[in-house]
C-alpha cells in the first residue's frame, strides 16, 4: 500500500525522464514554452490575473528546465541571466524543509530532540500566501520586501500599503521594548471569504475569476501600477523574525515573540499551539486537520518550529532551509483519469472556456466528471490532448483542477488539441489575441447565458435554466425582452407545464417589471457592470440613462463623464445590437409595450 502511494505521488517526476522528442521538435517546444512562461509571468506579476494554477505553471517550468538543460548541453543555448534590481535581506529568507510523511516528521522532531532532549515545539498554520520581510526602524514600517531568491527581494512597500488592511505603520509601545531595527517575517494573503466574494463579483461582471488565492495575493503585491489596487483585500500575519540591529534574536522563544507582537499591535497567526512536547504533536496535527476549514485562512499545512531561539542557534541551517523548522503539508486529494473530450463553453461576454469531459473518477468521496480547463493558454501550455491520462486534484478540497498529464502513456494516434477557428454557437470567427472569444453579440450561446443571468440576478424566482432552455429551443424566447411577450398558451405547450404551473411561471416573469434602475442595469449582464457598478450608474446618471434607454437621447452624453463605470457602459452600448436589446427590454420593464 505504501509503495503504491509512493508511486502515485511521484508520478510527475516521471515526466522528467520521458524519452527525447525529435530535436527540431524539442527546439520548437522550448521556444513555445518560453513564450508561454513569459505570458503567464506577465499575467501573474503585472495583471494579477493568472490563468493557470501554480501546479500547472510548475509543470511548465519543469518541462522548460529539462529541455533547456538538454539544449545547453548540446551547446545550443546561452545560460540565463539573473534578475537584477532587488534589495538584499539583512538575514537570508530561507524556505522551509517540507515533511510529507510521518516518518519524515519523526526524523525532524528527533533531530531537534537530539540537540536538546527537553526541546519544546510551536505549531501554527502554514499560510498559503506570499512571504514578505518587513523592516521596522525605531518602531516604524520602513520597507517591505518579497522573499525573492532568499538573499534579495523585490521592494513592494507601496503596494503593501495600498493593498493590505489592518497592519500597523507604527508599533505600539508594548510590554516588550521595540528594537532600534528589526526584520519581521510574515505572510501576505487573502482570506478565503474575501477571495470568494472577489471571484463572485468578477463572475458577475463577466470577467475571468482568479485561479488561486495565492496568485491573487502575489499579483496584488507585485503588479506595478499601484493605484489600480482599489480596495484593501489583503491581510498580513507575522510568523517570525529576521535580522536585528544587535544581530541576536529579539526573543527567547516563539511564544514570547507572539506575546511581544500582540503588545505592539501586530497581527499574529491564529490558531497556534506553543510549548509543546514532542509527544503532543501528533494530536495537534490531527485536531488541526479536522478544524482547518474553520480558520478563514488559505492554508495548505502546518509549520512546526523549535520554541527556543537558543536551540535554533545550535541547530543552524542547511544551505536551503533552517534545521529547526519544518512544513507539514496536507496533500490535496488527487487521482489519475482519462481526458475523454474537450468542449468549449461560451460565456455571457463571449469568453471561451475550454472544459474537460473526464472518465468519471472518485476523489475523496466525490464523483468527478467535468473540470474547467480555464483558458486556451492553459490547454496549450500543458499540451493537453483528448485521450490523455491526466492528474486531477481537488484544490482546497472543492474545485477539480487538472495538474498534470502523462505524455508517455500516449498512443501513436494522439494529436495536439486543435482549437476551432469559429464559434460552436454562431459559426462566426473566434477572435484570438489577448483572449480567445466570440465577439458576436447575437451568438445564440451568449444570448442564452444573458437570459440565464437576467433571470438569476433580478431574480425571477422559478424561472430556471432548464425552462429557459426549453423556451429557447421552442423558438419562443431569445432575449430577456421576449419573456414578457410569452402567453399562457405558449407556455402550456412546454413539457411539464399545467395550468397552475403556467400561472405561477408567468407571475414570476411579471415580477421583473418596474424593478429599480440598478437592478435593471445589473441584470443586463454587460461586461464589467456588476452590482456595485450598476448601483453607481443608477445613483449618478439616472435621468440620462432613462433618456438613453427610452430612445430620447443618443449615446454621446456618456462621453462627458470619465468614470470607469460610464466608460464600460459606453463600450458595451456602442454595439448597436446590444443597445437595441437593452431598449427592447426597457420598454417591457418600464414602458407600455404597444
Ligand atoms: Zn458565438
Amino acid at each position: 500500500m505504501r509503495k503504491l502511494r509512493l508511486i502515485t505521488c511521484y508520478w510527475p517526476l516521471l515526466l522528467l525522464f520521458l524519452p527525447l522528442p525529435v530535436k527540431a521538435e524539442a527546439t520548437a517546444r522550448l521556444e513555445k514554452l518560453e513564450a508561454l512562461i513569459a505570458h503567464h509571468d506577465r499575467l501573474y506579476h503585472e495583471e494579477a490575473e493568472p490563468e493557470i494554477s501554480d501546479a500547472a505553471y510548475d509543470a511548465l517550468k519543469r518541462e522548460w528546465r529539462r529541455l533547456r538543460a538538454q539544449a545547453e548541453e548540446a551547446g545550443k543555448a546561452p545560460a540565463r541571466e539573473r534578475v537584477a534590481g532587488r534589495v538584499a535581506h539583512h538575514r537570508p529568507m530561507r524556505s522551509l524543509e517540507k515533511v510529507n510523511t510521518e516518518e519524515e516528521l519523526r526524523g525532524f522532531l528527533e533531530g531537534c530532540g537530539k540537540a536538546d532532549p527537553n526541546a519544546r515545539f510551536h505549531v501554527a498554520p502554514k499560510v498559503d500566501g506570499l512571504a514578505v520581510s518587513l523592516w521596522f526602524r525605531e518602531g516604524r514600517l520602513e520597507r517591505v520586501l518579497t522573499r525573492g531568491d532568499g538573499e534579495r527581494g523585490e521592494d513592494v512597500t507601496s503596494a503593501f500599503r495600498a493593498a493590505v488592511r489592518g497592519f500597523p505603520e507604527r508599533l505600539r509601545r508594548g510590554s516588550t521594548e521595540v528594537p532600534a531595527f528589526m526584520e519581521l517575517r510574515g505572510e501576505v494573503y487573502v482570506p478565503p471569504d474575501t477571495f470568494a466574494a472577489i471571484n463572485a463579483a468578477r463572475n458577475e461582471e463577466g470577467a475571468a475569476p482568479f485561479a488561486t488565492a495565492r496568485n491573487f495575493a502575489a499579483g496584488q503585491l507585485l503588479r506595478e501600477e499601484v493605484e489600480a489596487v482599489e480596495r484593501k483585500p489583503l491581510r498580513c500575519v507575522i510568523f517570525g523574525w529576521g535580522g536585528t540591529e544587535a544581530g541576536g534574536a529579539p526573543f527567547s522563544t516563539q511564544t514570547a515573540f507572539r506575546a511581544g507582537l500582540r503588545s505592539w499591535g501586530v497581527p499574529v497567526l491564529s490558531p497556534a499551539w506553543g510549548k509543546l512536547q514532542l509527544s503532543e504533536i501528533p494530536d495537534i496535527i490531527a485536531a488541526a486537520t479536522r478544524d482547518r476549514r474553520e480558520w478563514n485562512l488559505p492554508t495548505d499545512g502546518l509549520v512546526i518550529k523549535a520554541e527556543s531561539a537558543a536551540l535554533r542557534n545550535v541547530l543552524g541551517a542547511t544551505g536551503e532551509a533552517p534545521r529547526w523548522a519544518a512544513a507539514w503539508k496536507w496533500a490535496n486529494p488527487a487521482a489519475w483519469t482519462t481526458l475523454e473530450r474537450i468542449f468549449l463553453r461560451i460565456g455571457r461576454t463571449g469568453t471561451v472556456t475550454p472544459m474537460a469531459v473526464l472518465e468519471e473518477v472518485r476523489i475523496s468521496g466525490r464523483e468527478v466528471r467535468y473540470a474547467s480547463l480555464h483558458s486556451r493558454a492553459f490547454v496549450e501550455s500543458l499540451d493537453l490532448r483528448e485521450g490523455d491520462r491526466v492528474r486531477l486534484e481537488l484544490a482546497g478540497d472543492i474545485i477539480p483542477t487538472l495538474t498534470d498529464r502523462d505524455a508517455a502513456a500516449r498512443g501513436p494516434e494522439s494529436l495536439p488539441y486543435s482549437f476551432p477557428a469559429t464559434c460552436p454557437g454562431c459559426a462566426e470567427p473566434l477572435r484570438h489575441g489577448e483572449s480567445y472569444e466570440c465577439r458576436n453579440w447575437s451568438c445564440s450561446r451568449r444570448a442564452f447565458e444573458r437570459l440565464c443571468h437576467y433571470a438569476e440576478t433580478l431574480p425571477l424566482r422559478g424561472v430556471g435554466k432548464a425552462t429557459l432552455r426549453k423556451l429557447q429551443r421552442a423558438g419562443l424566447v431569445a432575449t430577456p425582452a421576449d419573456l414578457y411577450g410569452l402567453t399562457a398558451d405558449q407556455v402550456r405547450k412546454l413539457n411539464g407545464f399545467g395550468k397552475r404551473r403556467t400561472e405561477v411561471f408567468l407571475a414570476a416573469i411579471a415580477a421583473g417589471r418596474g424593478v429599480t434602475l440598478a437592478s435593471f442595469l445589473r441584470a443586463l449582464g454587460l461586461p464589467g457592470i456588476g452590482k456595485a457598478a450598476a448601483q453607481q450608474l443608477a445613483d449618478r446618471h439616472a435621468s440620462q440613462l432613462t433618456a438613453v434607454f427610452g430612445e430620447e437621447a443618443p449615446l454621446p452624453f456618456l462621453a462627458a463623464s470619465s468614470s470607469r463605470e460610464v466608460s464600460l457602459l459606453r463600450v458595451a452600448l456602442a454595439d448597436g445590437e446590444c443597445l437595441a436589446e437593452a431598449r427592447r427590454l426597457w420598454r417591457q420593464v418600464y414602458g407600455l409595450p404597444r
